[in-house]
């Protein structure tokens, strides 16, 4: 439906693209612990109205943010009935939909969790290769660290951050002066 009229910037264009997501949830008895689409053994999961995978969702804040698209909340309502307990898998899905659209491609990704327990060291690995598998790169272009909440007082959350590089398709092959469609 879009027009072929001028881009008002020249973002565009951009060779890369940078893009920044952060998330918390909260902690809560009896429900699966999730973390970058890996079920965890833990006695409590994360709420919230999706499966409260609190990094899914930093990551797919972050792919949307590097391409100023709207945010996860507002293009996954938490008070639409649809996406109670969803996979966040789908949320991530429509943000790679979205950057591809926009004629990029994920270079890397590099994520900080924070939380006290469980330990995410042993997990790390699984935690990479998931994202790795879901985002179509290689396991050494995805970091996953962990800390604990030192003097935050965040003990019954986890939080993330997580920041992704973007690279315009073929930019190695395409040229400069010409907009790509
Ligand atoms: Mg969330």
């Amino acid at each position: 439906m879009t027009s072929a009229r001028k881009p008002k910037s020249e973002a565009a264009k951009l060779q890369f693209r940078i893009g920044y997501g952060w998330d918390s949830h909260e902690f809560q008895r009896g429900i699966p612990l999730k973390i970058g689409g890996v079920t965890l053994p833990h006695p409590k999961g994360l709420g919230g109205h999706s499966d409260g995978d609190v990094l899914l969702h930093a990551l797919t804040d972050a792919l949307l943010g590097a391409v100023a698209a709207p945010d996860i909340g507002s293009l996954f309502s938490p008070s639409n009935p649809k996406w109670k307990g969803a996979d966040s898998a789908v949320f991530l899905r429509e943000a790679l939909d979205r950057i591809r659209s926009a004629g990029y491609i994920v270079a890397n990704v590099d994520s900080t969790l924070i939380l006290a327990a469980p330990k995410i060291g042993q997990h790390a690995a699984a935690i990479r290769a998931h994202i790795a598998d879901l985002l179509s790169l290689p396991i050494d272009a995805v970091g996953v660290k962990a800390k604990t909440p030192e003097g935050m007082g965040t003990e019954n959350a986890a939080i993330a951050h997580v920041v992704v590089l973007l690279e315009k398709k073929s930019a190695a092959r395409s040229k400069p002066q010409k907009e790509e469609r």
